[in-house]
């Protein structure tokens, strides 16, 4: 969502005679846009704009914005710390970002033709912002505050600009994306009508939340090919007790439901893992892991639990580091074990691969597999894999 967000807010600095830059050096505006989901994020982008000092000295009319989730819970207090900061735009006004430009009176004024640029071959189209859950141990709902749904027919028009501008992927964004509600549009009905825009010929989307995995979904991946067949799923836990305290509004029996109904529609799954959350106990891991086996994720991302400053869980007693580090080592082990066998479970299925090199690209269930032939980037090929190496998997034409 950054990168998209960034990608938006450079737009409006183009639309106002801005050009990228390579450098920092060859740059006369720096924008940094920041993550505040764990304290190391945010301290790391804090202690970049420090050293932005010297920067700003070497040369006169030179900007500095810091944006994002960091900018949005810091607010003006930065502009105190760091007095040569010109614009501090937090993440909720990623919408008022041009009407802070021009009020600031620091950048030229919008200009009036602009020729877009060529897009990449995945078009990110961010369809809501902000969450309505408070998960316990999250800051997002506090800097991005509730959902708000961008309307169904700005987002058909954005996906028509990104694919005319070469884009033949779109990718959905969303911090609950699948709560996406616009009347009478859900995000089922969203799915099939971005897919239909003219030039589409694959759409993903990033995060849904288990408990909008409604049957009209499942229905909608089942019968619209052009809907990848891979999901990225944070499940954060396989007990039933920490996800209750965790406050995610699922159980463990839920998340199996969901999963086996996204094994019938041949989804391959990804997710997301928090070990050592403060009152995990070893039996609460032992079920995360049993509920890791059964999944057969193809990958996922494992993290330690970290107190993020400003949420209930903060107030929590940690678990001992050795604890987390050894329920981190476990988990990770067997995630390495179920990922080669999920690439060996490949071999011999036909998939169909859009290409993002000329002999290198991804299936719909979202493996990297390289062709024997060259092809046409953003063409997309059947293919049938032979076999895999590592994360890669390899076709026979
Ligand atoms: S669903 Fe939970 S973890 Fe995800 S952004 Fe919302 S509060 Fe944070």
């Amino acid at each position: 969502m950054n990168l998209a967000d960034s990608e938006e807010m450079f737009q409006h600095l183009r639309a106002r005679g801005a050009q990228r830059a390579l450098t920092p050096q060859e740059a006369d505006i720096i924008l940094v846009n920041t993550c505040t989901v764990r304290e190391h994020a945010e301290h790391r982008a804090v202690s970049f704009l420090g050293r932005l000092a010297k920067w700003k000295k070497e040369k006169p009319g030179r900007r500095i914005i810091f944006a994002g989730c960091a900018a949005q819970r810091l607010g003006d207090a930065l502009k105190k710390e760091f007095p040569f900061l010109d614009m501090v735009a937090g993440a909720k006004s990623i919408d008022a970002f041009p009407s802070l430009l021009d009020k600031s009176g620091l950048f030229p004024p919008l200009q009036e033709t602009l020729a877009p640029e060529q897009e990449g071959l995945t078009g990110y189209v961010t369809i809501m912002r902000g969450c309505d859950f408070r998960c316990s141990y999250c800051i997002v709902p506090y800097v991005r505050g509730p959902v708000k749904c961008l309307p169904l027919q700005h987002i058909l028009q954005e996906t028509a600009q990104k694919a005319a501008q070469g884009a033949k992927e779109i990718m959905l964004l969303g911090q609950t994306v699948n709560a996406y509600k616009d009347g009478q549009t859900s995000f089922a009905d969203l799915l099939n009508r971005v897919s239909e825009v003219p030039g589409v010929e694959r759409v993903r989307f990033m995060s849904p939340h288990p408990a909008y995995l409604t049957p009209d979904f499942l229905a909608a991946v089942r019968h619209n090919p052009k809907i990848a067949k891979h999901i990225h799923l944070p499940i954060q836990s396989g007990s039933t007790k920490v996800l209750k305290e965790m406050k995610r509004g699922y159980t463990r029996e839920m998340l199996l439901e969901k999963l086996a109904a996204l094994a019938e529609c041949q989804m391959t799954v990804s997710t997301d893992i928090i070990v050592g959350f403060p009152t995990e106990t070893e039996q609460d891991f032992e079920r995360t892991l049993s509920l890791v086996d059964q999944a057969q994720f193809f990958a996922a991302y494992c993290f330690k639990y970290s107190p993020r400053q400003g949420t209930p869980a903060a107030q929590m007693q940690l678990l001992p580091e050795a604890v987390l580090e050894q329920r981190l080592d476990i988990l990770l082990n067997k995630v390495r074990d179920l990922s080669a066998r999920a690439y060996a479970a490949q071999i011999g299925s036909h998939q169909q691969v859009l290409m993002e090199e000329e002999n290198k690209g991804r299936s719909s269930n979202n493996f990297w597999v390289k062709t024997s032939k060259n092809y046409k980037i953003g063409s997309i090929v059947d293919v049938e894999i032979a076999r895999a190496d590592g994360t890669l998997l390899f076709a026979k034409e």
